[in-house]
């Protein structure tokens, strides 16, 4: 069997409300999507959202990424050689991390379809539910006391806060969301990046003394600090997970062996999609530290490949996979269900999703 064609498209989802972080805003969701086609008829989907703050990948970029460089690597390979096509598509260039996903993830698909297996099973899992947090975006105090407020009566028990404008300020941000919310949701938070080490570590004790019950801070200091990392590390009572500081599997190890973190937040925009996400979890598995499995503002297709890793592996003990949660609409057909905070993977070939009505792929 042979790949007989790479096709793209721009799917364009509306959200609820903007999604805020201390790095950036955005008012809608944006997905360059992929479908690999067999010559058999299979075909496979897979989708990156370009995320510039975060992974420098713009639209266009990710595009061209797929049509110029990496998908006519692809045209004419056996799918069914699977790690082949992995290999190539590392290969084909440097970074890109994004592009690379979007076809990694397309690759899975199509080869789990070809097999007639969902991924979860390929995966060695037995295909059971997940639970995802859902995000607050970063605002004024009451108005993120309010968004966590109405996650809870969403059914959602546990609520990831963005932080990282101002540490005084997010102590107050924190406040008012546990004031309103009450004690039993769980509260994560966000800094991406946006504290210096020392203030993250006065801030994380401060929340800790304050019996706020902060269950993880994610990603307090600049990607490229480690030291700062693993200062905040060693003198947070909050554990402390790093995001933007974790590409790839060689990231998870430098970060385990200097002790900067105490778990991993996956994301295959950052480390190039299935492939990459599953050599990270073997690192975790082998280190015994837990990772969560998170995602940028992106829609279901790709989320659809993080939920079935997230549910075949026993070290991912955390799930962030809110983007279809968070859009005003479902522009993708198939796929996991996402109904609040339970997310129903479905026993479908490959990821499960099906098409994109409307949606003008070339
Ligand atoms: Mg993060």
């Amino acid at each position: 069997m042979k790949i007989t064609a790479v096709r793209t498209g721009i799917l364009r989802t509306p959200l609820k409300t903007p999604f805020k972080t201390a790095q950036r805003t955005a008012g809608e969701m944006v997905d360059i999507v992929v479908l690999l086609e067999a010559s058999d008829g299979t075909v496979g989907w897979g989708s990156a959202p370009p995320t510039a703050k975060v992974t420098g990948d713009t639209e266009g970029g990710v595009e061209c990424a797929v049509r110029e460089y990496l998908g006519p690597l692809l045209e004419g390979r056996d799918p069914e050689d699977l790690e082949a096509c992995l290999d190539i598509l590392e290969s084909g260039m440097v970074r890109n991390t994004s592009a690379k996903a979007a076809l990694d993830i397309a690759l899975h698909d199509l080869w789990a379809r070809i097999i007639g297996q969902p991924a979860w099973r390929l995966f060695g899992g037995a295909g059971g539910p997940i639970r995802t947090d859902v995000t607050v975006s970063v605002n004024p105090p009451e108005e993120m006391a309010r968004d966590a407020l109405r996650a809870v009566d969403d059914g959602f028990d546990t609520i990831k806060i963005k932080v990282g404008v101002g540490a005084e300020i997010d102590f107050e941000r924190i406040k008012a969301i546990r004031d309103a919310v009450g004690r039993a949701p769980k509260l994560r938070i966000d800094a991406n990046q946006g504290w210096k080490p020392g203030e993250a570590v006065r801030t994380l004790n401060r929340m800790a003394d304050a019996g706020f019950g902060i269950e993880l801070a994610e990603q307090p200091v600049k990607s490229g600090n480690i030291d700062g990392l693993a200062f905040v590390t060693a003198h947070s009572p909050i554990p402390v997970a790093a995001d933007e500081s974790c590409w790839s599997p060689l990231d998870a190890m430098e970060l385990i062996r200097r002790k900067a973190a105490d778990m991993i937040n996956i994301k295959l925009m950052k480390c190039g999609g299935v492939r990459g996400a599953r050599q990270i979890i073997s690192v975790a598995q082998a280190s015994g530290i837990e990772v969560m499995m998170g995602s940028m503002l992106e829609c279901k297709i790709s989320a659809a490949a993080a939920a079935h890793l997230s549910s075949s592996f026993g070290c991912v003990t955390r799930i962030d996979l809110d983007g279809p949660a968070l859009c005003s609409a479902d522009l993708v057909e198939g796929g996991p269900e996402f109904k609040g905070p339970d997310i129903i993977l479905g026993s479908g070939p490959g990821f499960g999703v099906t098409g994109v009505p409307g949606l003008k792929l070339s």
